[in-house]
This record gives structure tokens, sequence and C-alpha cells, in this order.
């Protein structure tokens, strides 16, 4: 039950303990930071990496967080793939 839907250029996870969908736009260029969202609160972002083909170029980035939901904490890699 880990289905990514293609939302545009926002990185998306799932709680793992309830499943809540989480997705957040973060700072441009940042590899290791801690970001505050306004919809899921303080998010702590390591390791960005990324991967391009000829049309496509897919991101993933490690995330530590507690879930809005649940208030579970939690580190997760989030993911995103847009178009070049
Ligand atoms: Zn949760």
């Amino acid at each position: 039950m880990n289905e990514l839907m293609n939302n545009g250029s926002l990185f998306q996870l799932n709680c793992p303990h309830c499943g809540e969908f989480i997705f957040f736009n973060p700072p441009e260029t940042v590899s290791e930071a801690t970001m505050v969202d306004s919809n899921i609160g303080r998010v702590k972002i390591h390791n960005l990496y990324s991967n391009r083909g000829t049309n496509r170029c897919y991101e993933a980035i490690d995330a530590e967080m507690i879930c809005n939901s649940c208030h579970y904490t939690f580190k997760t890699t989030a993911r995103r793939n847009f178009d070049i």
C-alpha cells in the first residue's frame, strides 16, 4: 500500500504508523536542513538523491518528522517525480 501518486513536484510519503498521506514542498536545493512546513510542522531532511532519465527526473529524500494525524515520530524516504 505504498502507491505514489504523480503529483507535480511535491515530495510524498505515507506515515508508517497510521498510513496518513503526507506531502511537502522542500526549499530549493537543500540537501540537509530542518524545515518548517505550514501543514506538517518541523521536518528534518537529509540526503537528497536524484536520478535523471531522458524526460523524467526522480528524486528521493530522507525525512524525519512527526505525523500530524497520529503524532508518531518516524524516519522515512519521500519521493517525487517530475518532467524535465
Ligand atoms: Zn500517522
